[in-house]
């Protein structure tokens, strides 16, 4: 930790007005609370998190049509483990399970064209949620399906931009962004130039960072360095990770496959281009086309759920009067709690509030 130490005197010399950064990877809330690092730097930094956790963006309505889906004697659920407890309107995908619809979980994609390939006369019904990163990965499953022919593979697709969220933040002006921690998952596939237009158009420094301590102290500090010095630009501090054009494959499979859409993320409303819309020519593999049938209710989240808000980054866990109370990582009434890296989770694991 001698590294941190350093970093820490060199924030404190560097930082003399306040700085409010926002963090916008849910993995940098992990590393900072875990680490205690808000508690080591000066009182005028405040980081603000949102709305780096996909399944903390999408609505309950996402939850709702898998457990209508699973209702169907010819589907199987195939999930991760994650995603068993988050709240739809009324229940969850373990409690369907329980009650004996047939949910599976898996451990990576591939995982679940193998169960397609094996029950041919199932319908095997993936949910995919995750920015850019992980929206490729379902791209090359949607691919690699089509060309082994395994037309019973269905993805519930719910996909985020990043881009379009952080542009919806810094849009809304509710919390006064200084500087911004940019996601160095998100940049390891789409290349850091991916980002570069937000210094340019909002005139506010960005760092992409990695995930160790260290690594968000350096942000911290390249940050408070931009600012006192009133640089505007991109530093990419993920070198060993982020080039500027990313993984060309990953950019090459987002466009065979998808099309942006406008989608409702938690706490925005409707996003423009906030999403990713399975193309016509691959609908075979789009749960909502195949199961155009299945209609839900409208969907609602738990009453007094700040989830919406805490993406938004203008509220914290310890501001919703469940947080630690009914809600708490057993039994969470909102993603923000149940998701691994939701912010309500963390914080009761980790934060200094509770
Ligand atoms: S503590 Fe629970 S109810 Fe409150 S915002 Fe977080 S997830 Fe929602």
């Amino acid at each position: 930790m001698e590294r941190a130490e350093q970093l820490l005197a060199e924030i404190k010399e560097t930082i003399t007005l306040p700085l409010h950064i926002l963090a916008v990877c849910s993995g940098y809330k992990v590393t900072i609370q875990k680490n205690h690092l808000e508690e080591r730097l000066p009182q005028q930094v405040h980081i603000h998190y949102g709305p780096g956790c996909p399944a903390c963006l999408a609505s309950p309505a996402f939850i709702d049509k898998l457990l209508e889906y699973g209702k169907r004697s010819n589907v199987i659920i195939a999930t991760y483990n994650d995603l068993l407890g988050i709240p739809g309107t009324i229940s969850t995908l373990e409690k369907a399970r329980t009650s004996g619809a047939d949910i599976r979980t898996v451990s990576a994609i591939w995982d679940v064209l193998l169960l397609a390939k094996k029950n041919r006369r199932k319908r095997i019904v993936f949910p995919a949620l995750g920015f850019e990163s992980a929206a490729s990965s379902t791209a090359a499953a949607i691919l690699q399906a089509k060309i082994a022919g395994i037309f019973n593979f269905q993805v519930l697709c719910d996909h985020k931009r990043m881009p379009a969220c952080m542009e919806t933040v810094l849009q809304n002006k509710e919390i006064p962004v200084q500087g911004l921690i940019t996601s160095g998952r998100v940049a390891a596939s789409m290349g850091s130039d991916y980002f570069l237009s937000f210094s340019e158009k909002y005139g506010i420094p960005q760092v992409i960072s990695g995930y160790r301590p260290e690594n968000l102290l350096e942000a911290i500090l390249a940050l408070a360095r931009q600012i006192t010095h009133q640089t505007k630009k991109t530093e990419n501090l993920f070198l060993e990770a982020v080039s500027a054009k990313g993984n060309i494959k990953s950019h090459q499979l987002l466009e065979e496959v998808f099309e942006k859409e406008d989608t409702f993320c938690n706490g925005f409303g409707i996003v423009k281009n906030g999403g990713f819309r399975i193309k016509d020519e691959y609908r075979m593999f789009d749960a909502e086309k195949v199961f155009f049938d299945v209609k839900t209710m409208e969907p609602a989240m738990a009453e007094g759920c700040l989830c919406g808000e805490i993406m938004r980054g203008i509220k914290t866990p310890p501001d919703c009067s469940h947080f630690g109370k009914d809600c708490n990582p057993i039994q969470a009434l909102g993603a923000c709690m149940h998701s691994e890296e939701g912010p309500c989770r963390v914080e009761f694991l980790f934060g200094r509030n509770f």
